[in-house]
């Protein structure tokens, strides 16, 4: 296959990822894989799994790590993403990821960090000692993930929006410190998608892998149905007859997200406002509706977990074409920096 490292398809570039942390799940979907499909024909796309990134919160379960990389291969596959088409790459294959995160924390304030509002939610629900310097500094290295391919674009859900900024900065200030005349790093942009961020099954304001609110992409029919049973749904509303609330709550939010029948989910909006429907009939039809969506993608990880020597050839072609790009980055970052040839050879 031809090296497509130096970006000279004349493709502009993506870089988004995804920490192998646990199973995926549909507001992954929605959030974001949904527009890497879509985009993986336009861009040069590069997949990143991002298991240093994972260490952040992690540490103790590298064996949950180490299972979850092959499944977020599968995952990926299984909603059509194309390792024809794009790049997927295993980070800790690529050291050059945890090399620019260093050089680069040399330029960023401390400050940054201690602004960014995500990082500030996700600090608050750990107790002090599972706050480690890896957790605090891991949109540094997401900067680094982004700035490493030179990526144009950036698609994911919202959470990840003050990242992207902080890159943005980041590639800005190298630029201008380092190359003012030919900068090494674009700004990239920032995709969010179709829907945001997905509530959780129970309620909280996102599904998360870590938090046990999820459906999973990997989730069988009687998984599904249990799960979407058992939802968080309008909690003023005692009785069936009682006039419901649509918004805010998760039922109708996946309605709106995996039910393509429009003109039922709006029927069902209807009735439940005025108190003519139950959750049952609304969470059945839900269930049918998540099932529908899911059926395809069960498929093709039926097929993947048969052909594992499918799933390792694209991480690994993959993270073969990161290699040499990051291999050309670094060379252009040491080269701006001077933090090169400091001798008249090399060897
Ligand atoms: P963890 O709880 O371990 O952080 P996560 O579910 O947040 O896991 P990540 O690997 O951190 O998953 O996120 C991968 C991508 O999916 C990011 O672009 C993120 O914004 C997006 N994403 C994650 N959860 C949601 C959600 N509930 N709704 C929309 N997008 C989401
Ligand atoms: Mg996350």
């Amino acid at each position: 296959m031809a090296d497509k490292s130096a970006n000279d398809n004349g493709k502009k570039r993506i870089l988004t990822g995804i920490r192998p942390t646990g199973q995926l799940h549909v507001g992954h979907y929605v959030g974001a894989l949904e527009n890497w499909v879509r985009l993986q024909h336009e861009y040069d796309a590069y997949f990143l799994i991002a298991d240093y990134q994972a260490l952040a919160d992690h540490i103790d379960d590298i064996d949950l790590i180490r299972e979850s990389v092959l499944q977020v291969g599968i995952d990926w596959l299984s909603v059509g993403l194309d390792p024809e088409e794009s790049t997927f790459v295993i980070q800790s294959y690529v050291p050059e990821h945890a090399e620019l995160t260093m050089l680069l924390s040399f330029i960023t304030p401390l400050g940054m960090l201690q602004r960014n509002p995500t990082l500030k939610a996700e600090t608050e629900q750990l107790r002090p000692d599972q706050l480690n310097v890896g957790f605090f500094n891991y949109p540094m290295s997401q900067v680094a993930d982004i700035l490493l391919p030179r990526a144009d674009l950036v698609p994911v859900g919202d959470d990840q929006a003050p990242h992207i900024e902080m890159t943005r900065e980041i590639a800005r200030k190298f630029n201008r410190l380092f190359a003012p005349e030919s900068p090494v790093f674009p700004e990239p942009g920032t995709l969010i998608g179709r829907v945001p961020r997905l509530s959780g099954t129970d309620g909280q304001s996102k599904m998360s892998k870590s938090r046990g609110n999820a459906i999973a992409l990997s989730d069988d029919a009687d998984t599904v149905q249990k799960k979407v049973m058992g939802m968080y749904t309008d909690p003023t509303r005692l009785r069936a007859t009682d006039p419901g609330h649509v918004e805010g709550n998760p039922v109708f939010e996946y309605h709106d997200a995996f039910n393509t029948d429009t003109a039922q989910v709006d029927d069902f909006k209807e009735r439940y406002r005025a108190g003519k429907v139950g959750d049952v009939e609304v969470k059945k039809a839900l269930v049918v509706a998540m099932n529908n969506f899911l059926d395809p993608i069960r498929e093709k990880r039926a097929y993947y977990e048969g052909h594992m020597s499918e799933v390792e050839d694209a991480l690994m072609e993959g993270t073969r074409r990161a290699r040499a790009t990051a291999a050309e980055t670094m060379g252009a970052v040491r080269d701006a920096m001077r933090i090169s040839s400091y001798t008249r050879t090399w060897e």
